[in-house]
């Protein structure tokens, strides 16, 4: 059933929320412990939560757009009262004084949230192996990793848990392991999605988006969570975007554009695989047969994103977990001196992909080093902001693949961070210049797992991304 079909049916009275989320219950206890999407499931706060949705329709008042509609949220948005931990041991025992924007909303709108996903530690990884809690598996075949960081929601989703899912984007942390797990994952135009309660990891990169099983959940989910918020100062003032309305529209007449140095033509980057590159091309011929024209756009600094992301992510990084010192959440560890207590606590606490990146942060940012690596990198940056701008006076959306290959057996990546990094390669570079970005499922690769392939549109046109997706699902192939 999709989210949109049981909130229909609990808003009209057919079937009560408590019984919609005592099945999606049922199923994490089948198979969440082989899964491990989950860190924790909240299933007495649901049960109340659910039975105050039943109250509202036997009311006669409507509960909202997702009403009795079970979400699963990333591990990395505040829940008051309830354990919020990065998946990091440094966070241990600490419960948020307040509920994130996205949460509020959600309750607002009557979605049912059942717990908190796993993801790579402070949502630093792109398989969910950098958790402090153990991997979560994918779905489709428990050897391969589900992506990540946001790859507990994914899980979630894929395995049927819940209808949707919340995940943070900060390199394609929604876009990739959506892609891995089969479903349909979206990352917003930067400032569309209060990010107010959202653990910080790269603060100029950071994004809050939807997981759901098909573009018009993802619509719905995104239109329920977008819009401005007074409480984060980069959330757009008057964005009120609505992408279900735009689901019909076809893409007749629009202008598309396939990122020749991300989809397999001359320079591309190393790395993409063949199956994943036929997917590609076979959306293309899709959305042709529907009425688009298609060209073949260069965007030549699309390649260096990675690079760029590898300085600017850990400098903020570096910078935003210097508050995690053993004095003011979760973990401490006690010394004889404060200064002993900050480095036993953050040594204890930090895994060592975090340490990695607060290392390379606190590095590029260091005086003598900060021109020729922070500094380079915000130039390349600017670069590929003019890059994309110019491409976007020739097309209305630009088509690539969402990740290199599909999912990965578990273990195999986590010995060489850059072979882990490259994962990112098409995603990152839409949070460099803060565009939107969707993953839909097409087809499925040689070894039979879920391929995504990934819309990209400027800046305040996430409504399009949903509407060219709409079409690639209607095109799909096998799932
Ligand atoms: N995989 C990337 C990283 O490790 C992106 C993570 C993210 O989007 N949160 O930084």
């Amino acid at each position: 059933m999709t989210a949109r079909d049981i909130a229909a049916a609990v808003r009209s009275g057919d079937r009560s929320a408590v019984a919609v989320l005592e099945e999606h219950l049922d199923r994490i206890a089948a198979r969440d412990e082989e899964l491990h999407a989950f860190n924790l499931v909240t299933a007495d706060a649901a049960r109340a939560e659910a039975e105050a949705v039943d109250a509202a329709v036997a009311a006669g008042a409507d509960p909202g757009p997702l009403a009795g509609v079970p979400i699963a949220l990333k591990d990395n948005m505040c829940t008051r009262g309830i354990p919020t931990t990065c998946s990091s041991k440094i966070l241990e025992g600490w419960c948020p004084p307040y509920d994130a924007t996205v949460v509020r909303r959600l309750r607002a709108a009557g979605a049912i949230a059942v717990g908190k996903t796993n993801l790579d530690e402070f949502a630093m990884g792109s398989s969910t192996e950098n958790s402090a809690n153990g991997p979560t598996r994918n779905p489709h075949d428990t050897s391969r990793v589900p992506g990540g960081s946001s790859g507990g929601t994914a899980a979630s989703v894929a395995a049927g848990f819940t209808p949707l899912g919340i995940g943070s984007d900060t390199g394609g942390s929604i876009r990739q392991p959506a892609a891995f797990c089969g479903v349909v994952g979206m990352k917003p135009t930067y400032g569309a999605v209060s990010r107010y309660g959202l653990i910080a990891f790269a603060s100029s990169l950071d994004q809050i988006g939807p997981f759901a099983q098909d573009v018009a959940d993802a619509a719905a989910l995104f239109d329920v969570i977008a819009g401005h918020d007074p409480l984060d100062s980069t959330s757009i003032v008057d964005f009120e975007p609505v992408a279900s309305d735009a689901l019909g529209r076809g893409v007749d007449g629009l202008r598309i554009g396939v990122v020749r140095e991300l989809s397999g033509g001359e320079g591309t980057v190393e790395g993409l695989s063949p199956d994943v590159l036929a997917r590609t091309q076979e959306a293309v011929v899709a959305l042709e047969a529907a009425g688009a024209t298609i060209e073949d756009i260069s965007v030549p600094s699309a390649t260096l994103g990675l690079s760029a992301y590898y300085l600017v992510a850990p400098a903020e990084a570096s910078s935003n977990l210097a508050r995690y010192d053993g004095v003011r959440y979760g973990l401490r560890v006690d010394a004889p001196t404060t200064g002993e207590m900050n480095t036993a606590s953050r040594t204890a606490g930090f895994g060592p992909e975090v340490k990695r990146r607060i290392m390379l942060g606190t590095y590029a940012l260091s005086a003598g080093y900060y021109d020729a690596f922070y500094g380079k990198a915000l130039k390349v940056r600017t670069m590929m902001l003019r890059d994309f701008a110019a491409a976007y006076e020739k097309v209305d959306v630009l088509i690539t693949p969402t990740a290199p290959t599909t999912a990965f057996p578990l273990g195999e990546r986590t010995a060489d961070p850059m072979t882990m990094y490259v994962n990112d390669v098409c995603t990152i570079p839409s949070n460099l210049t803060g565009h939107p970005g969707i993953s839909v499922p097409f087809g499925v690769g040689d070894d039979g797992l879920p391929v995504g392939v990934q819309v990209l549109a400027p800046a305040l046109d996430d409504v399009l991304t949903f509407q060219v997706a709409a079409v690639l699902e209607a095109a799909g192939g096998p799932r």
